[in-house]
């Protein structure tokens, strides 16, 4: 593997979604269909990607809605020599489905892959169905959660996490949820509601949940609270902290892991380096293969939009979540090379 070979994707697999999230476009037009299990076992037998990528997020969407999830783990799990972990993002709302298809994971999955669910949790009672948009969806998402911490629990490859997604209608009551994680020994993943017209496509919705600079300051106040819970990882509090100092009117100071060593897979086949530019695409799957879509010269000019133009105003966490050790590793990466 080469410095420059992505290490994370991220998937999303389903634009379909059973959740009515305020700060979301997605589920408001969800315009292309699934991608195909076939096309994902097409994809993943790529020599170069299946080399290199050592973690992957499964997304929408609702993945849970798409009837090959299992298959589409699976085909992670055998082709891609160096996968240590995948993560499933849920809404945790379709409890009762989750059952059989977890004891199948653990049946069929290489056990050197490591899944985490993590599950959505953006306030704790009514805060979190108003900002999900469904009246009464709390207590069946904490269902799921105790649900997979049991069937997690007898399995060491097996993890459940929460994600907490704040915007304006829930950063008060963010630290109820971190409390409520605590409570369960369980760690939570803090996300910035960004706006986007790629992956997330809600420029259009902005004025109902984005921050203004009148909220900064409370803001601020509130991220530095948060910073003082332990079940909050290292990782987690860097992005925090920096994402105070960027609400305080500085650059992003932290080099983002999707610069040069992370790609986002759209469910049509295109591949940008992350889910926020639309223009800034390498091209589609379908034509070329991740080599030469990512070593090409227009590669190289996507990363170099990417990092002159967009990178040091991005709030994003850039899933700082996923795989612990990735962005320690690619910061140690980028020091050694002088970068
Ligand atoms: S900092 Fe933001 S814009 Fe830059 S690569 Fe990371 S997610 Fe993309």
């Amino acid at each position: 593997m080469k410095p420059g070979d992505p290490l994370v994707m991220v998937m999303p697999i389903t634009y379909r979604c059973n959740g009515r999230c305020v700060m979301c476009g997605v589920w408001r037009n969800p315009l292309k269909p699934d991608v195909a299990v076939q096309t994902v076992e097409k994809i993943f037998s790529d020599e170069h990607l299946a080399n290199s990528l050592t973690h992957l997020n499964l997304t929408g969407g609702e993945p849970f809605l798409h009837h090959g999830l299992l298959e589409i783990a699976e085909a992670v799990s055998n082709n891609l020599k160096n996968i240590s972990e995948i993560n499933i993002n849920t809404s945790g709302i379709l409890a009762d489905s989750f059952d059989d298809l977890f004891v199948e994971f653990n049946k069929r999955l290489n056990p050197k892959t490591k899944l985490n669910v993590s599950v959505s949790l953006d306030g704790v009672e009514e805060i979190h169905d108003k900002v999900r948009g469904i009246a009464g969806v709390f207590e069946p998402v904490m269902e799921t959660i105790k649900k997979f911490q049991k069937v997690c629990s007898l399995s060491a490859a097996t993890s459940v996490n929460i994600n907490c997604t704040f915007s304006t209608l829930n950063y008060r009551g963010v630290k109820d949820v971190i409390k409520l994680a605590d409570d369960m020994d369980l760690n939570v993943s803090l996300t910035y509601a960004c706006v986007n017209d790629l992956y997330l496509r809600n420029s259009k919705y902005e004025e109902t949940f984005h921050f203004k600079e009148d909220d900064f300051a409370q803001l601020i106040e509130c991220v530095n609270e948060w910073l003082s819970f332990k079940n909050i990882s290292f990782t987690e509090k860097h992005y925090l902290k920096m994402l105070a100092s960027m609400l305080a009117g500085h650059k992003r100071s932290s080099s983002c892991v999707y610069q040069d060593r992370g790609v986002f897979l759209d469910v049509d086949g295109l591949v940008y380096p992350c889910g926020t530019v639309r223009s800034l695409v390498y091209g589609s799957i379908t034509n070329d293969s991740f080599k030469d879509l990512c070593y090409s010269k227009r590669g190289s000019e996507v990363r170099g939009e990417l990092m002159r133009n967009h990178c040091s105003e991005c709030l994003s966490n850039s899933y700082y979540g996923l795989g612990k050790g990735i962005w320690l590793r690619v910061l140690k990466e980028r020091r050694e090379a002088g970068k």
